[in-house]
């Protein structure tokens, strides 16, 4: 069993391995003409409780000829152009190889002696996003598991910063359309129920500032204690980007922390066309950035910035056994320290290796046309009559549901839609996603992948049409 450890003596098994599943998911890739098979959970739910996985079958090749069933043949694929659905990028090939380079040396972060040169690359690439941003000299920050911890630890800090005697007057301001994360991380850190103060949006789905002045004049007017506005630099579901000075403006006023939700628009760190959409960011005290969304790096990759250092000792705790407090006056940098996981993934790594092998510039060129793409798929649909469009694109969603010509019950064209939605996905032929839009049904593209066309939007949106129109159809017979 030995020879399964990777080690001095194994490097020819590691290397034939490795590079037998390289092959088989190169040979996969090449051959994948459709996003997803339309598998079922009942279909393969029996494959993978059917082997015994108390038998092994020692054997490489035996193994990756099992994974082509019961994983590799129905995956889906994010890497092909009508995969649409969810904020997934395909990545890049400089991250895969910094992928396979972190597991295998196996780093983790949490100190200086397990990690050395892994820190300072870490570090490098936090002052590299701090700089970006623009949040100054005393800036620093962390990798994290991805936004929604991001926005935990940011809201962890805000929490502590805010003067208050009581976690019950604590209130967190953030846009309708925010991320549920919000709300999760209020539940987290002991805040009440009503902690969550719900702002309404334009119809470009942007923060309204003149409500969040009126909500926190409100809430200071009864003695609550504004602890935090999250801003959301692309929302999830229509990639809007709330008014960042205005709000940065207000938390001055209010003295209120301001946390910027950039997981999807940091994207634009990168873009040299159109950095000045997120202008602003560089006010927050604290910025969520999820380099797996919009930095086509592989899950998962993602960091919390923040404008003080001081801030993050708010997460410091010390253990003899692993970063005594001794270590903070020999100057010996230890991550955990700043950080809500103990061990932890080298995945800075990835991002390493892609500005190495392409620069900033070559991930803003990528963001960039998907952006473009964005605005074409717009135009598709803002002229043709079988669709409703929602909102111009920020960035890269398109929201949008199919409008019969002749049907008029809402609650029928919702059907038609979820019904369009599950039958595409079923076919596997593309994958989009969905969501509500003033409690209506609506499909969404979200487009991270430049190899997508405006011929495959056009082609989707015939797909959707066909399988709407179908269920119209049906739905018609048996009314009659
Ligand atoms: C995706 C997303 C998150 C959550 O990030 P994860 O990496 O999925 O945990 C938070 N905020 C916004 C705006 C997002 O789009």
């Amino acid at each position: 069993m030995r020879s399964h450890l990777l080690n001095d003596t194994t490097a020819e098994h590691y290397r034939r391995s490795v590079t037998e599943g390289v092959e088989r998911v190169a040979a996969r890739l090449a051959a994948t003409d459709r996003p997803f098979t339309g598998v079922t959970v009942d279909a393969l739910a029996p494959l993978i409780e059917r082997i015994d996985l108390d038998r092994p079958l020692h054997d490489t090749s035996a193994v990756l000829d099992e994974l082509e069933d019961v994983y590799l043949r129905d995956a889906v694929y994010f890497h092909h152009p009508r995969y649409l659905a969810h904020l997934n990028c395909p990545v890049v090939i400089p991250a895969v190889l910094g992928e396979a380079v972190l597991s295998a040396v196996n780093s983790s972060l949490d100190t200086w002696d397990q990690s050395a040169g892994g820190t300072l690359i870490e570090r490098r690439l936090v002052d590299w996003t701090t700089g970006r941003i623009g949040l100054g000299p005393a800036a620093d920050g962390v990798f994290t598991s991805g936004g929604s911890q991001s926005n935990l630890q940011a809201l962890l800090l805000a929490r502590e910063e805010a003067k208050t005697d009581s976690l019950a007057k604590l209130r967190i301001f953030a846009s309708e359309v925010s991320h549920f994360s919000v709300k999760k991380s209020a539940k987290l850190l002991g805040l009440g129920q009503d902690a969550v103060v719900s702002i309404p949006v334009d119809q470009d789905k942007r923060m309204r500032t003149v409500a969040l002045a009126r909500e926190l004049e409100r809430c200071t007017a009864a003695g609550l204690v504004p602890m935090a506005v999250v801003a959301t630099a692309g929302t999830t579901d229509f990639g809007s980007i709330d008014p960042l000075p205005e709000i940065a403006a207000l938390c001055a006023q209010f003295s209120t922390w301001m946390h910027v939700d950039a997981a999807y628009g940091c994207g634009l760190l990168a873009s040299v066309k159109y950095r000045d959409r997120i202008d602003g960011i560089e006010r927050a005290d604290s910025v969520t950035v999820d380099y797996h969304k919009s930095f086509f790096q592989p899950v998962s990759s993602s960091a919390l910035l923040v404008r003080d250092a001081a801030t993050l000792r708010h997460a410091t705790y010390h253990a003899e056994y692993l970063n005594p407090r001794r270590m903070v006056a020999e100057r010996i940098p230890n991550q955990v320290d700043k950080s809500l996981q103990t061990t932890r993934r080298f995945d800075a790594l990835k991002l390493w290796m892609t500005l190495r092998t392409m620069g900033a510039d070559g991930i803003g060129e990528l963001f960039d046309e998907v952006c473009d793409l964005a605005v074409e798929g717009w135009h598709l649909l803002a002229a043709d009559p079988r669709f409703d469009v929602v909102v111009q694109p920020s960035l890269s969603t398109l929201v949008f549901r199919y409008i019969p010509r002749t049907v008029t019950d809402p609650a029928e064209i919702d059907r038609a839609n979820l019904y369009a939605r599950k039958a595409l996905f079923a076919s596997g032929d593309a994958v989009v996603a969905g969501t509500k839009v003033n409690d209506r049904h609506y499909l969404k593209f979200t487009l991270l992948n430049p190899e997508t066309t405006p011929a495959d939007m056009a082609a989707v949106l015939d797909l959707i049409a066909g399988h709407a129109e179908q269920y119209l159809g049906e739905s018609l017979d048996r009314a009659s």
